[in-house]
């Protein structure tokens, strides 16, 4: 879904006064900062740390082709199925067609990021399929991370209710997006240790799963069938851009969206989408339409907090800045801020201009839809820089 600018300002309104969505916020930026003050103490190098994982990603994404290939490979030999979904409408008709096929009633969802990108819920009640919390024939679960170099599925909890859903029922149907890809599992104790301590303040995620593939012979639990959908989803229209791919380093532990005061204030609904906070202001306008959710990269107070925040060196901020550039290159911006704009040059280069009774009048007119009813336009000083200086320096 694709949130309008109209109706952005609205939903943000709406979050504005939602008193819920702020104790909420305040809750998680408290407990946030608590975990920040442990996280890096945790590490003898922990920027070293930072940089390998960084490191790792980024081969990952730049030759994702070649993971997906490998990946491929392995996952299937063991006996897993993939089913590539290029888009959500694909990947929701892809689940609902394998489930009809087995003539599943009732499955098991677990939550998830990409769950909610699928509106998977809504997708399985509207198919009249009952989405339950245990003991059904079918699991489904999101993924943290894919390791390429063994085709297995990396899922990490801290409560033990995915493990039900992977290991009882027969069917496990794993969904996640391709941008979860890591080389190798030689990699993969960096990006448990960093999201372990990001997360919960732990050394390691409570429970980590590292599923390659369903029962075997002689194994004793675990699903008879392993299905994994992969979802692109416009995520190879963010891959191209040069500087935004970096945003799939990601490892989703939440910690920009904790800290980012912009979310703190009109909470995740006015992002439309399951990607909210300053991650979802860097991928939305690739993923939905840009024309229409280009102003999320504006919201932005570009306070730097995410990127400092971020344990993947991810330069958040930047790529947000980055997004304003797209948006004027793809001409994507107001026409009246434009023209605004121009008005306001002509009058900032004439100090004459400036001291003209109508001055302020004018530009509180002018700005007004701009700043909003909580804004105030503020007033143009009366008197130059030039004139002030020289009253102050005592220069005739
Ligand atoms: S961008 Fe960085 S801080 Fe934000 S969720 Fe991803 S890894 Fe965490």
């Amino acid at each position: 879904m694709s949130i309008t600018f109209d109706t952005y300002l609205d939903l943000a309104k709406k979050g504005i006064n939602n008193k819920e969505h702020r104790v909420y916020a305040e809750g998680i930026s408290e407990r946030y900062q608590k975990i920040l003050e442990n996280a890096d103490s945790r590490f003898k190098f922990p920027e070293l740390l930072k940089r390998r994982a960084m490191f790792c990603k980024y081969k990952a994404i730049n030759e994702l082709e070649k993971y997906l290939i490998e990946f491929d490979f392995l996952f299937t030999r063991r006996g897993g199925r993939i089913i590539w979904a290029s888009d959500h409408e694909e990947a929701k008709k892809e689940i609902i067609k394998l489930l009809r096929e087995k003539g599943i009633q009732k499955a098991t969802k677990t939550d998830s990021k990409t769950a909610n990108e699928l509106q998977l819920k809504e997708t399985l009640q509207n198919a009249k399929i009952d989405c339950l919390k245990t003991e059904t024939r079918v699991g489904i679960t999101g993924v943290n991370f894919l390791v390429s170099d063994i085709g297995g599925l990396v899922i990490c909890e801290n409560e033990g209710n995915i493990a039900v859903n992977t290991s009882f029922p027969d069917i496990h149907i794993a969904i996640c997006g391709i941008e979860k890809m890591i080389p190798s599992l030689a990699d993969l104790d960096k990006f448990l240790h960093l999201f372990a301590a990001h997360t919960s303040n732990e050394m390691l995620p409570w429970n980590t799963q590292i599923i390659t593939g369903p029962r075997q012979e002689n194994e004793v639990d675990g699903p008879k069938e392993l299905y994994l959908v992969l979802i692109n989803n416009k995520r190879t229209e963010v891959m191209k851009q040069v500087k935004q791919r970096e945003i799939f380093h990601c490892i989703d532990c939440g910690a920009c969206t904790s800290v980012c005061p912009v979310y703190k204030f009109i909470g995740g609904e006015p992002y439309g989408g399951a990607y909210v906070g300053p991650v979802g202001s860097v991928v939305n306008p690739f993923m939905m339409d840009f024309s229409h959710v280009a102003h999320q990269s504006y919201a932005c107070t570009l306070c730097k907090r995410c990127t400092e925040v971020c344990p993947m060196n991810i330069p958040i901020h930047e790529l947000i800045l980055q997004n304003r550039k797209e948006s004027v290159r793809r001409g994507f911006y107001v026409t009246l801020d434009k023209s605004k704009i121009k008005q306001l040059r002509k009058m900032m280069i004439k100090r004459t201009a400036m001291d003209s009774w109508l001055a302020n009048q004018m530009l509180k007119m002018n700005y007004k839809k701009l700043f909003g009813n909580q804004k105030i336009f503020p007033d143009l000083s009366q008197r130059s820089f030039n004139v002030r200086y020289r009253e102050q320096n005592t220069i005739k």
